[in-house]
Formats: structure tokens, C-alpha cells, sequence
């Protein structure tokens, strides 16, 4: 027996030193809080690009306003370093910058002074790297609904924001004020982003851009983009707007399975509080991907079915009762998306209370169904 052990402490000890990863400079861009960042504090984002899926590309700018924290003449953004920067404008001047990895810093001809509001336009083009796993691991998805029509979508959580828009990529910073998305698609194709419709214009030239608007704090990678030919179903509930947008082809399996949001919005109001963005609306989106807590736009993924793509995970039955996905994702509405935790190596903020949710609505579930509401 001792001999086992030693060899296994031997194995083990081993493994350790072979699977160690150690911390990059480029970790240390990405999940740190240096001086260039902790100087300033964004206020909103305003993002307008292109998306097109026959290049699989996207171009545009982001106008970024943000409030001087700290005196400095140096700030730090994010941006792939497989996307290009076409410039970035301050008071109508070429700023220079400097790339490391996926970080840009950005030098201003004079010291931004603490307490002003300032805004740079930051213009950038390239091919998004292509998720190969979606949504666990990041990156765009372009493929074709059961129509052969375009349908696009992206996750970035745990990758980056970065590796689709340029954005102060730290779970630390969200806009105060929200953000505007405007993405010009190929005409026939609807476009969907977090917040609320506010208009989409025929740009004349085989595009159509969609306008959204978030009124609240947003996590940087909640900000999404949603290409394909879809309809969009509204429902009002007690107040709150409901909104789903799914492709053609699924709206009455839709308009069947999605009666399951209101008996969930019930359970979470009641055992958690309001829904926290009612100002910009619940939404679920059919995504080419399984899921994920897009704020205010709940990416939807799991085929109309009940369980986790139909099965039961916790092989007792009870799983089926309820859809994994609509139930998880939407939990972290109040759990990662209205708390956030400051740092991504803290997400177990995120995912544990999320399935605390799941069990809640579980038992709620299951002594309603006894008759028992006590
Ligand atoms: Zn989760």
C-alpha cells in the first residue's frame, strides 16, 4: 500500500510540474490593472460597424467617452493583435499608439487633466478569429440556418471582448452609461444586440444597419452581435417587456416553448428581486451556439427542447422538467451580469450562484407541481 502511494504522490508531482502554466506578459495585459487603466473609468460605448459573413469580417469604429480618474497622457485599450487598427481620434487628431499583444496604448499630445470627460474614436477592420468550439471557447460563428440563409453570432466570455471590438477588456470597468450597438448586415438579414431596437435605416448600399440601445452598466463581454434571417415575438408579462427573436423557421416552436420564460420570471422576481434591466427589455436570441447570459439579449441555443439538448444531466428525471438553458442563462441576469465580479478569476461569483438559481426554481418547480405552495 505505502508502495502505491509513494508511486502516486511520484505520478502526481510529476503531472504538476508538466501541466504548471506559468503567467505570461500577455496574461498579465489582459487581466491586470496598471496605472494605463486604472486611470480612467468608462463612461459608454458607442459601436458602429459592419459585419460581413461572406468575408466573415468586420470593420467600423467604437467611440469610447470615459472620465479622467488619474492625470496621464497614456491609456490602455484592447484589440486582438489579428484585428487592424485603422486610427484612433481624439479632437479630430491621429493619436499615436503603441501594440503589445492584444493591448493598445494610446499616447495623448498632452496630459488628459483628472476629472474631464473625453471621448476617442477608435476605427478597426479584420477577420474575428473563428470560435472552434462555441461558447466555450471565443470567437465568431458563421454559418447558415436550416434556409441556407446567413446566421451569425459570437461569444467571447473568458477569451475577450477584444477579439471582435476595440473596448477596455477588464471585468473591473463597465460603461456607467451603457452603449449603443449599431451593425450595418446584409440586407434581408435582421441584426440583434443587447438593450432595445431603436431603429434600423437602409444604408442604399445592400446593407441595413440595426440600432440598439442599453441604458445600463454592461459587462464587456455581454456585448453582442446576433446576424440571421429572424422574427422577433413580443409578449408583456406584469410589466416587462419580453421579446424573442428566432429564426423563421422556429417561430411556432417558439411561441410554445418560450411560455416557460414567465413561470421562471415569477420564481427569480420573487427569490431574487426584479428583473434587473427591465429598461432594456428581456430578450432571448436563437443563437448557432448552445448559450450564454448576453444582458438583456440571453443567447438561446438549446433546439426547443427541454433538459440540456434534450437530456437529463442529472439522470433523476427532474432535469426534463425545465429548459437547462433558458433557466441557467437567464439566472445570470442577477448573477453575473447584475453583480459582476471585478476579476474573471473570480467567476465562480458568477457560476455558482447562477446554478443556486437552477435549484431554486427546481424546488419551486416541483412543490408547485405537488400542490404545495407553502
Ligand atoms: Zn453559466
Amino acid at each position: 500500500m505505502k508502495k502505491i502511494l509513494a508511486l502516486s504522490f511520484i505520478i502526481i508531482s510529476f503531472q504538476n510540474i508538466f501541466s504548471q502554466e506559468t503567467t505570461t506578459r500577455k496574461d498579465s495585459l489582459q487581466g491586470g490593472l496598471r496605472p494605463e487603466r486604472t486611470c480612467f473609468d468608462v463612461l459608454r460605448y458607442d459601436l458602429n460597424i459592419k459585419v460581413n459573413p461572406d468575408e466573415k469580417s468586420v470593420v467600423g469604429y467604437n467611440d469610447i467617452s470615459f472620465k479622467v480618474v488619474d492625470n496621464t497622457s497614456k491609456i490602455q485599450l484592447d484589440l486582438f493583435d489579428n484585428m487592424q487598427v485603422d486610427s484612433i481620434v481624439f479632437n479630430s487628431e491621429k493619436l499615436n499608439y503603441k501594440r503589445e499583444f492584444n493591448a493598445v496604448f494610446i499616447n495623448f499630445p498632452t496630459s488628459l487633466k483628472i476629472g474631464t470627460n473625453e471621448k476617442i474614436r477608435f476605427y478597426y477592420s479584420g477577420k474575428p478569429i473563428i470560435a472552434k468550439n462555441a461558447p466555450w471557447d471565443g470567437g465568431f460563428i458563421f454559418t447558415k440556418d436550416g434556409q441556407g440563409k446567413p446566421w451569425v453570432g459570437v461569444a467571447c466570455q473568458g477569451t475577450g471582448a477584444s477579439l471582435w471590438y476595440p473596448v477596455k477588456d477588464s471585468q473591473s470597468d463597465e460603461p456607467d452609461f451603457g452603449a449603443t450597438i449599431k451593425v450595418a448586415v446584409p440586407n434581408g438579414l435582421m441584426e440583434v444586440s443587447n438593450g432595445r431596437l431603436i431603429g434600423s435605416e437602409d444604408l442604399k448600399n445592400g446593407y441595413t444597419r440595426w440600432d440598439w440601445e442599453v441604458k445600463n452598466p454592461i459587462n464587456t463581454y455581454s456585448i453582442n452581435v446576433s446576424v440571421g434571417d429572424y422574427v422577433s415575438i413580443h409578449e408583456n408579462y406584469k410589466g416587462l417587456d419580453l421579446d424573442y427573436y428566432v429564426l423563421r423557421q422556429n417561430e411556432v416552436a417558439a411561441k410554445i416553448h418560450f411560455e416557460e420564460v414567465k413561470p421562471m420570471m415569477d420564481c427569480f422576481q420573487s427569490k431574487f428581486g426584479p428583473y434587473p434591466f427591465a429598461s432594456d427589455s428581456y430578450k432571448l436570441v436563437e443563437t448557432p451556439y448552445l448559450g450564454m447570459e448576453h444582458q438583456s439579449a440571453v443567447a438561446y441555443g438549446n433546439k426547443y427542447v427541454n433538459g440540456y439538448l434534450g437530456t437529463d444531466r442529472s439522470g433523476t428525471g427532474i432535469g426534463l422538467l425545465f429548459d437547462y438553458i433558458i433557466i441557467h442563462e437567464s439566472g445570470h441576469e442577477w448573477f453575473g451580469n447584475n453583480i459582476t465580479s471585478k476579476d474573471s478569476a473570480d467567476m465562480w461569483i458568477h457560476e455558482g450562484f447562477t446554478c443556486y438559481t437552477e435549484n431554486v426554481l427546481l424546488n419551486v418547480n416541483l412543490v408547485t407541481k405537488k400542490g404545495n405552495n407553502t
